[in-house]
């Protein structure tokens, strides 16, 4: 089927309104749920093929993600989606007013490579308990996952409700030439800037989930020991091809040599060598070179260790870095981590706050004056204080960028919100109506006019 008659069918259906009952999408919910724990085993088996990741740091930063997402809307879904009753002002009483959500229609939902399973599945969890028909379309660079989320959604989904379609660039600018309902994008702010102008001509809405340089400040009131021990493992994890770790961290002057130590301790505690079980790859050849030729040998203070055969590169601190560095010119997107140190934090932040927004920041600090520095200065996607990633855990929390980091958010609530449109709908009653909005108007109705609005 191509895809404007796929886009087609799938619109056919939503217009059915079957989508719409609560019954319905978690019905579809638990069935998705269902067979993610059926095929647990091929979804392990597939990414282990892509990035030799464990299946402990699978099932952690990917699928009991979609778990906690399935359970939050099984559980919510009631409540959400019911109309929510808001007071009526003077004008328009008697009467009542609601928000009605309702789903936006058909969604297209594209992923990006480094997280295969949550970047797609936990979009599509949010957008089916909207109660929207979805095409997802992974990304091709990991394509034993991709082949492994055709499988088990069009095996399991008929194609008017859920279908992944496969391929890379020529088939995504297939797919933005289409009028979709919505558009939920996770990659790149160079393609986000694609995505956004394809889904302006057919002024389609966007959430664009971008990157950008994440930095982690710790100060001289940080508990350096928690501190190391966090970024390493925010930073590692994945290889540091995970879109909110930190890409630098920004230090203060007189505690640079006891965090580097630390560093290099945790690093080492944590087992991240060649062929280690704990241990990701890089995902392909392009991003191995890429990342090599941002490595100046004389700035390595840790690490430093590549092998080209197995796309490995070990985790590498930097030291010191500065601004004008190759590794400071771009998102890093890999375990290579530059340490810059400052002297005065407001002068820091003045400094961040004059580059494009990342999409996260965190700072390690016990410091109160410091925190709330950091809370009410700085801009960013999200971020924590005292740890780094964990927000994204926390599904109260909503997740996603701003300016050049993204457009847009979600998880929990704010991913029903993002595949719904809070339809206002007031209700008159036929009687008590002052008729002082009518022509033909006096100085009278004039006058009470005034009053009311
Ligand atoms: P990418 O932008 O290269 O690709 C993302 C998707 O866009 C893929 O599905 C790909 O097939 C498609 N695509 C690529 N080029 C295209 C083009 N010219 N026209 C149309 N479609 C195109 O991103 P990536 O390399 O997969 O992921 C890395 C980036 O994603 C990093 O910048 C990272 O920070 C960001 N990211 C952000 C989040 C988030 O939640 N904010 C999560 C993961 C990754």
């Amino acid at each position: 089927m191509n895809y404007s008659r796929l886009l087609q069918v799938q619109r056919e259906f939503f217009l059915t309104q079957q989508t719409k009952t609560v019954e319905y999408r978690k019905e579809k919910l638990l069935k998705l749920k269902t067979i993610i724990q059926q095929n647990e085993k091929l979804l392990y088996e597939a990414i282990y093929k892509d990035f030799g990741k464990s299946e402990t740091e699978t099932y952690l930063t990917e699928i009991a993600f979609v778990y906690n997402e399935i359970d939050y809307f099984l559980k919510n879904l009631h409540r959400l989606s019911r109309p929510e009753k808001v007071s009526t002002n003077l004008p328009n009483l008697p009467g009542k007013s609601r928000i009605i959500y309702e789903p936006l229609g058909c969604i297209l939902i594209i992923g990006a490579w480094n997280y295969p399973y949550q970047l797609t599945l936990s979009p599509l969890v949010a957008a089916m308990a909207s109660g929207n028909c979805c095409i997802v379309k992974p990304s091709e660079i990991p394509q034993h996952t991709m082949l492994a989320l055709e499988k088990i959604i069009n095996e399991n989904f008929a194609d008017r409700y859920v279908h992944v379609i496969r391929g890379g660039v020529e088939e995504t600018t297939e797919l933005l030439k289409l009028r979709f309902d919505k558009i939920f994008f996770t990659g790149s702010t160079r393609v986000g800037k694609i995505v956004y102008e394809a889904a302006a001509r057919n002024l389609v809405p966007v959430t664009l989930e971008l990157g950008g340089k994440s930095p982690v400040f710790v100060t001289q009131h940080a508990d350096i020991d928690v501190a190391a021990r966090r970024i390493v493992w925010g930073k590692f994890l994945n290889a540091g091809q995970t879109c909110i770790a930190p890409d630098y961290i920004y230090v203060h002057e007189s505690i640079r040599s006891r965090l580097l130590e630390k560093l290099k301790l945790y690093i080492e505690k944590f087992c991240y060598t060649a062929g280690s079980s704990h241990y990701v790859r890089i995902i392909n050849a392009k991003n191995f070179e890429r990342l090599t030729r941002l490595l100046q040998p004389e700035k390595i203070y840790y690490g430093g260790t590549v092998a080209a055969e197995k796309n490995y590169i070990a985790p590498t601190l930097i030291y010191p870095a500065e601004w004008s560095d190759p590794v400071m010119q771009e998102e890093i997107f890999g375990p290579l981590l530059p340490v810059l140190t400052y002297t005065d934090l407001y002068e820091t932040f003045d400094e961040i706050l004059e580059r494009e927004k990342p999409l996260s920041a965190y700072i390690f600090t016990g410091n109160k004056s410091e925190k709330e520095l950091f809370r009410n200065t700085l801009s960013f996607g999200g971020g924590c204080i005292n740890d780094v990633l964990m927000h994204i855990s926390n599904g109260n929390l909503p997740f996603g960028g701003v300016g050049f980091s993204g457009t847009g958010n979600y998880h929990g609530k704010f991913g029903f919100e993002c595949f719904s449109h809070p339809k206002a709908v007031l209700e008159r009653a036929t009687w008590g109506e002052p008729m002082l909005k009518y022509p033909p108007y006096t100085e009278n109705k004039f006058r009470w006019l005034k009053k009311l609005l």
